[in-house]
């Protein structure tokens, strides 16, 4: 208790003295991660996400120039929502509170049925971090985020079937209260087909094989071989996915069903993954499994000697709280370091067993997806080093969930922005531009406050990143006042969505 109210102050210093409270030295800066790194690679003069001492200034005008692409309601909830997460004060309490949204069975506790508790949540949590109820409130969010800038959205449907905190190595989930599997995984096919209609050139469907429903999970539960009924529906998602040119991801879930899941997404790879270096099946790796790196040179080893390509989404793993700890490193550090060692050795092409390395490196697609400001600012570093040497073997794509590390997806986008300014300079060689996406989940109010509980479990640790991003947000905020008590116009560089 007593070191509660120094933080909350510290708080809202930052809040009302941003600049001030800006002298506090942030934590993560490029510079730290050279310093944490024995990568003599990473140049010295490098992006910094957060201040950091040395490199205050420039950080300063980074962040503001990054920000001015958000509307000020995006903004404005995100601090609102930042002092809640950051604060064990109010987090608890709070977070007490979303899960009653999210779980009780009485109708005025949900949000779907109760109007007046739909007033508050949906515009306050609902509209930050999920995508809309309708196609006409997706297609309205899709739209607003491809004008910040972002290459394009992941789309997902926000039901999940988590298993039992009590039980992590369950055998079976209880068929009774769904009416079958067959009427389930058709409503999942056609969910699916629909979340695709609402996608462009480019985009990603995400998937979670859980939401097919309970008869698949005991499928997956039990490592039984998919059912051909879900072969069938997975090859139309693919078939039209492949017709709008969209990629699919399938996200990584517990370990109690992620050995099948792995199996089953290879069997999708080898099948569809074949177009040429082209992928457009990505498989989910949580750099938080013991095991972690075995399965990546696993599935490099399978993709190379069978002649398919592998692509990759790289996570943390966001199951920490309801999975089996001893398969998890012991300490964030050891999950910080397996997943920045993946992405190194991935990007410079080396150190992965069992194939070629340099130039002979297997072509493979990889997709970095995390709020971690070190990783994503040594990736970045690491591909524009590797770049100028034309050693780069991977370039990777960038992506945040919608409503989290705003700051961090506007900071790369400004990268990209800065390196198309950069190649018009004569003499200048073309950088790579960094292909940033956002990840929108849609679905009911309920179904989404679901999903948000679950994202709120695994972001509780990153409550440090969240409040070194607070002052940026906050001076983005007051510059925004002085400039409308001024009669100023904007000054970002970026493009900014109205609203
Ligand atoms: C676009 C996107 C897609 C995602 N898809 C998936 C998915 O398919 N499957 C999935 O599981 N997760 C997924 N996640 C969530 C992800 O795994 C992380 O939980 C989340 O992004 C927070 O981690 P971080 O990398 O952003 O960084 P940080 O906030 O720096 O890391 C937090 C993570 O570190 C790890 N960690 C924390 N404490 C410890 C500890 N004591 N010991 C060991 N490790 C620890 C945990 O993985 C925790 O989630 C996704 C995230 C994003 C942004």
């Amino acid at each position: 208790m007593p070191t509660r109210t120094p933080t909350i102050c510290l708080q809202l210093l930052q809040l009302y003295f941003p600049t001030r409270a800006a002298r506090f030295p942030s934590r993560c800066s490029v510079i730290a991660a050279r310093q944490s790194s024995n990568d003599a690679s990473l140049p010295t003069k490098s992006i910094t996400f957060f201040p950091s001492p040395t490199d205050q200034g420039a950080a300063k005008v980074l962040n503001s120039q990054a920000l001015a692409r958000l509307p000020t309601s995006s903004v404005l909830r995100s601090l609102f929502l930042g002092a809640f997460f950051s604060s064990s004060l109010l987090f608890t309490p709070g977070f007490a509170l979303l899960k009653k949204v999210a779980n009780s069975p009485s109708s005025i506790w949900n949000p779907d049925k109760n109007p007046l508790l739909r007033a508050v949540v949906k515009p306050l949590i609902y509209d930050q971090f999920c995508a809309g109820i309708n196609r006409s409130e997706i297609q309205a969010r899709i739209a607003q985020i491809k004008s910040l800038g972002f290459s394009g959205v992941i789309l997902c449907y926000g039901k999940e079937i988590q298993v039992e905190k009590s039980n992590p190595q369950c055998q079976s989930v209880d068929l009774a209260a769904t009416g079958g599997g067959d009427q389930e995984l058709e409503w999942w096919k056609r969910g699916n087909l629909e979340t695709l209609d609402m996608l462009g050139h480019g985009d990603y469907l995400g998937i979670k094989m859980t939401g097919c429903g309970k008869s698949i999970t005991n499928d997956l539960l039990q490592g039984k071989a998919a059912p051909p009924s879900f072969t069938a529906a997975m090859d139309a998602i693919v078939q039209r996915a492949i017709s709008q040119n969209c990629r699919i991801w399938i996200d990584s879930e517990q370990q109690a069903v992620q050995p099948t899941i792995d199996r089953w997404t290879i069997d999708l790879m080898r099948k569809h993954n074949r177009g040429g270096g082209q992928a457009v099946i990505y498989n989910t790796i949580q750099a938080y499994l013991k095991t972690a790196r075995a399965k990546l040179e696993h599935q490099l080893q399978l993709a190379h000697a069978e002649g398919w390509t592998l692509a990759i989404k790289l996570v943390r793993g966001a199951y920490i709280d309801t999975d089996l700890r001893a398969r998890i490193h012991d300490t964030k550090a050891a999950t910080d370091a397996a997943y920045d060692a993946m992405v190194h050795d991935l990007l410079h092409g080396t150190g992965i067993r069992g194939v070629p390395t340099g130039p002979g490196f297997p072509s493979m697609q990889l997709f970095l997806a995390g709020h971690n400001a070190h990783s994503v600012a040594r990736a970045s570093a690491l591909v524009r080093t590797l770049h100028a040497r034309g050693t780069l073997r991977t370039l990777p794509e960038f992506g945040q969930l919608q409503g989290m590390a705003d700051q961090l997806g506007c900071e790369l986008l400004q990268e990209g922005e800065d390196a198309v300014v950069a190649r018009a300079s004569p003499g200048a060689s073309a950088m790579p531009v960094p292909r940033v996406y956002k990840c929108l989940t849609w679905g009911s109010i309920r179904e989404c406050m679901q999903y948000l509980v679950r994202r709120a479990v695994e972001n509780r640790g990153a409550t440090g990143a969240v409040k070194d991003g607070m002052p940026a947000l906050a001076r983005e905020l007051r510059r925004r006042g002085v400039d409308a008590l001024m009669g100023r116009r904007r000054r970002g560089r970026g493009r900014r969505m109205s609203g």
